[in-house]
This record gives C-alpha cells, structure tokens and sequence, in this order.
C-alpha cells in the first residue's frame, strides 16, 4: 500500500515517512499543498492520504474539497493532521471532506492503528471498485448479447426493432428517405431436409457474412428469424437499395457456397418510406415485394 504524506514540517515530515516505512508501506511525500496536488492529479497515485492541515501553497482542507470532487469509483482515504487540540479543528477537518484526523504530536500507536483503519477501508474501496467494473463490463456484454444472433453474428429481431423505431421517426421528422430490403433464402428447406441442420447453418452463417461485408457502417443488418433477414438503410432511396440488393443477390448466386452441395440463392423485395407509413405497413409493403420475387420465381429483387 502507497500512502502521500504531505506535511510542510521536515521534521515531522521525516519521522512520519521512516515510522510508515518501518511498518511496510512505500511512502510518497511531498513537501508543500502545491506539491501533494500534483502528486494526487498523476494517473497513478497513493489512495491513502496523510495531509498536514496548514502548509503553504493549497492548504489539506481544499486538497480534500478538490479530491472529493474529481474521484469516481475509487475514492481517497483522507487522514488530516491538525496541531490545534480544540473540537472545533476536528468537525472543521471532518467537514472538509477527510475520513480522519489525528492531532500532533501524535502517539505513534495511534497513528498506526489510524492508518491501519485507512488501509483496509482503501482495500474495500479498491475491491468494489473492481467488482463494479466486472459488473459495468458484464452488463454491457448482457446487452450486446440480448441484441446479438447467436448463429449469424448480425442483429437479432429486438435490435432491429428498437432501431427501426428511432431510425423511422427520425427519417420522419427530417424527412430524409429510408428503406428496407426484406430477404429469404430460396428452397432453404431442402437444404436442411437434405443435408442437415449443421449445413443448413453453415449456408446462412455464409450468407450472413456477405451482407455483413456489403451493407454500409450505418446500415441494420438482421436475421428476422429461419433464413429470412432485413436490412434497414437510413438515407436511401429505394433504387440505392435495389441496387445493393441486386450486388447481393448476384454474388451470392456467383459463389457457391462452400457448404452447401447445390447452389443456394436468394430472394429480395425493396421498399421506401412513404408518407402515411408506421413501421407495420413498411414491413408488410417489403414482406409483399418479397413475396412477389418468391411468386416470380425465386433468385430476384423486388421493388414496390
Ligand atoms: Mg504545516
């Protein structure tokens, strides 16, 4: 444990580090307010504080008012030495923000069992910061994977929808144009009844990837469920998003599947906001478009 002292007293100053030192801390010191706080805005810094009440340059009660105010997680452990004996010097040091006190010339047991008290609080605190962190990082972990699907790696179904409500209101309000492409892959059936769930995933974890390789940064690439998937793309133009349909469907098409024994191609319908439009009618125009590829024969995108 790295405990600052910081005392103005090179007296005081000396004995205090070689008593700690005795005791196995590492010591820091510093000889002044000025110096402490320098010390203190270092990345990497002493947690335990032993702070001389009146020193030139930033007095120990302002160094905890300004500690207090830029420590996050990972608190300081503030003792404050003071030379006055009255009760007031002690509410005063306490107000100020410091966990502690002790008054000089102090008894040498009692500063041990003081800083013994600061050790181990700062431990707990370094402790819960750390499982805060853990948690902090698992939750963020949580929520990638409740948006996450497991098989393809793209957006699942609750993702595209939280998305698409924002992304509609806000291609509303500014009148900027949105679409969507709606995808099914063709004959996917036969492909599982023939050779098997394992392949079948392989196929779309396949297709999965050339879309994740051809959309935009900006654009939601999702598996809507089997092997069907949406595609939102914000600032586009129905024709914009016909022709990246179109890119996909063609090279799909143009490189087999290293899976899948027979050729696996897929079908596109393309449809834009419009006025009047809530995200179900949207959904049902493009389910329509795509319908009517299935219906004109499959391998095709279109557009409604
Ligand atoms: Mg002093």
């Amino acid at each position: 444990m790295n405990i600052l002292i910081a005392e103005d007293d090179a007296p005081s100053r000396f004995m205090l580090q070689s008593l700690l030192t005795k005791w196995g801390y590492d010591v820091t010191v510093a000889a002044d307010g000025d110096e402490a706080w320098k010390i203190l805005c270092d990345p990497v810094h002493p947690l335990l504080v032993i702070l001389d009440w009146l020193m030139p340059g930033i007095e120990g009660p302002e160094i905890v008012r300004r500690l207090r105010m830029k420590e996050g997680n990972n608190p300081h452990y503030v003792i404050i030495m003071t030379s006055g004996t009255s009760e007031n010097s002690l509410a005063l040091a306490l107000d100020s923000g410091a966990d502690d006190f002790i008054t000089k010339p102090f008894n040498n047991s009692e500063l041990r069992a003081r800083v013994n008290v600061g050790c181990r609080i700062t431990r707990l605190h370094e402790a819960l910061a750390e499982k805060i962190y853990k948690l902090e990082s698992a939750t963020e972990t949580i929520f990638e994977l409740a948006r996450t699907d497991e098989l393809t790696g793209l957006h699942n179904r609750r993702s595209f929808n939280e998305t698409f409500t924002l992304v509609l209101s806000s291609a509303r309000r500014h009148g900027h144009p949105l679409s969507l492409i709606s995808i099914d892959l063709d004959h996917f059936k036969t492909v599982n009844d023939t050779y098997g769930h394992t392949i079948g995933d392989m196929v779309l974890k396949e297709f999965s990837d050339l879309l994740k390789d051809m959309v935009r940064i900006e654009d939601v690439a999702s598996r809507w469920g089997g092997e069907e998937f949406i595609i939102m793309l914000p600032n586009t133009a129905s024709e914009a998003a016909a022709a990246l349909a179109e890119r996909i469907r063609s090279n799909f098409e143009q490189q087999p599947s290293s899976a899948s024994p027979f050729a696996v191609t897929a079908s596109f319908g393309v449809a834009q906001l419009q006025n009047g439009d809530d995200e179900d009618s949207l959904i049902r125009r493009v389910d329509d478009a795509l319908y009517t590829a299935k219906r004109e024969g499959r391998n095709r995108v279109v557009t409604v």
